[in-house]
């Protein structure tokens, strides 16, 4: 018979942290075998595999679970059919980078300088030492990799990322034993893998240059060879060609190690599918960063036109492939039933983010935010209200779930999953939501939320039950978004989530006494420079 997680059998298991996996996985079988009939008592001799799926600007309304028509995306729905759906799931920030620092530290971007959406050549974000979510597993034992979208920079404050020399600091000295990355964003130059510390496939005698600046008067951009362009630009992204595609900002050389954008998913795919295969000996935490659905939207040829919403529907469909592959693969080696996996994205959709990809013409009733207001680069909902589905076969009961979990708690929640204890001085946002997570009976999420836009402009939302407070201290930071005009906002607004999930009816005036309290509540916790 099948079992489910209880609070009281996750709370009594404090596996020792010095002794490693085995010891723990012994407790972890007798706390189950104590109250429940195990149906595989080899499957639970050991603490689970964990996956994180994390998609990139992938809308609460993009998948057909929640609600897309246009497209369908069966792997996804699967997980969530036999998994928990979230209602109330969020990121940290309605950007990349910000959200990627806050699952990884679980501490709100917005109180550390320099996490706004990393350059081309920032240093590592994250300092060596820092404890991370992948430290924490690290540090119970398992195998830890990031394969995908990195965005957090690499190297020292100092020298930024040595492109032709040891990329370091980076994923390896925060906690993860393997990564193979795409070092920024994919807009972003350079186009090339990273694998653990330095770039894969660079020639010595072509050596790899990133920059700002052109670095030759007769350098091809997306300006001077527009016509060459097989995908043109609408805004930015206008300087150094590759693939046919203009980046932002300038490289040259490194021509052996350049991958093409069509082959990123599969890359992702085989690099996970090999990494699994040679660690799942160990219980293992994978780090799954897809580029999908981020700008440049380019599929691979097999899925380019498979669906009416052009490049980005296709992208939708090409991640739902990756969920596929992983799902299929742990079920052929008989893993699924060990391994929870968390699906979700780092912010809200964005539709001309820089391309012309017929993102917009070819929309039709399809709604990437769903009912929310915004998108990408704001902190109206769909900024940061993202899909978010866990699963784990045998242990999470199937159903739909509206308590609020953030990617940020992450941290908190797999430590007590996996027994670690959190240090004192660090993830300091991270709340433990496993219970609510993992659906054991009772279990609750958050009782608020901060999320932001980018980096320290001052815009928030904070969500308290179903009241949220919408901030605006960068008042032309308006972020225009999904067709949305511009215009400015008040400095603060107040809606009520269950009554107008599109935030369109500003209930300050009517609701002072909410109002200022909630103004209160978000200053003291942005004050006391940490909630957990
Ligand atoms: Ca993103």
């Amino acid at each position: 018979m099948l079992f489910h997680a209880s609070a009281a059998a996750f709370a009594t298991f404090q596996p020792c942290r010095s002794s490693g996996w085995k010891i723990a996985s012994l407790l972890f079988c007798s706390v189950f075998s104590s109250g429940f009939l195990l149906r595989d008592s080899v499957a639970d001799q050991r603490p689970p595999n964990v996956i994180v799926i994390l998609a990139d600007d992938l809308g609460w309304g993009d998948v057909s679970c929640y609600g897309a028509k246009a497209i369908e995306t069966p792997h996804i729905d699967a997980l969530a059919a036999n998994g928990l759906r979230f209602t109330d799931g969020y990121c940290s920030a309605s950007t990349c980078t910000p959200t990627r620092y806050s699952l990884l530290t679980g501490t709100y971007a917005f109180r550390v300088k320099g996490t706004g959406i990393a350059p081309p050549n920032s240093p590592a974000l994250i300092q060596p030492g820092t404890p991370t979510l992948a430290s924490i597993f690290q540090d119970a034992g398992y195998r830890t990799a990031v394969i995908g979208k990195w965005h957090l920079g690499l190297g020292t404050k100092e020298t930024g990322p040595d492109w032709n020399g040891l990329l370091k600091p980076g994923p390896r000295e925060i906690g993860f034993d393997h990564c193979f990355l795409l070092p920024t964003t994919n807009d972003r130059v350079p186009q090339v893998f990273v694998e653990n510390h330095r770039v894969r496939n660079l020639d010595p005698d072509d050596p790899l240059w990133v920059g700002n600046k052109k670095p030759s008067d007769d350098h091809p951009t997306g300006i001077t060879h527009r016509d060459s362009l097989k995908m043109n630009w609408s805004h930015g992204h206008n300087a150094t060609i590759h693939n046919g595609i203009s980046r932002i900002g300038f490289y040259t050389g490194g021509h052996a190690a350049r991958y093409r954008d069509e082959d990123l998913a599969d890359t992702w795919v085989e690099q996970s599918l090999q990494w699994i295969d040679q660690n799942r000996e160990q219980p293992f935490f994978l780090f799954f960063s897809s580029h999908d659905i981020h700008v440049p939207r380019v599929p691979h040829e097999r899925f380019q036109g498979v669906t009416p919403l052009g490049p980005r529907g296709d992208c939708i469909v090409e991640l739902d492939w990756c969920v596929g592959e992983l799902v299929a693969y742990l079920k052929r080696h008989n893993l699924n039933e060990q391994t929870l996996i968390v699906f979700c994205s780092d912010n809200g959709p964005v539709l001309d983010d820089g391309y012309a990809d017929d993102a917009i013409e070819k929309l039709g009733d399809h709604r990437p935010g769903g009912p929310f207001r915004g998108g990408k680069y704001n902190v109206f909902e769909a900024g940061t209200r993202t899909p978010l589905i866990t699963s784990w076969p045998g242990k999470i009961s199937p159903g739909v779930s509206n308590q609020i979990v953030c990617t940020i708690d992450f941290s908190a929640s797999f430590a007590r999953l996996i027994g670690e204890n959190l240090p004192q001085d660090a993830f300091l946002d991270s709340i433990d939501v496993l219970d609510a997570m993992i659906g054991t009976q009772g279990g609750k999420g958050r009782r608020d939320l901060i999320v932001q836009d980018n980096g320290q402009s001052g815009n928030l939302g904070f969500r308290q039950g179903k009241w949220k407070l919408v901030r605006h201290k960068n008042k032309r930071a308006t972020n225009v978004n999904l067709r949305l005009a511009p215009q400015p906002f008040p400095e603060h607004q107040l809606f009520d989530l269950e009554a107008d999930p599109g935030e369109r009816h500003d209930l300050s005036a009517q609701h002072p006494e909410v109002m200022s309290a909630m103004i209160a509540g978000l200053d003291a916790q942005i004050e006391a420079g940490r909630t957990r």
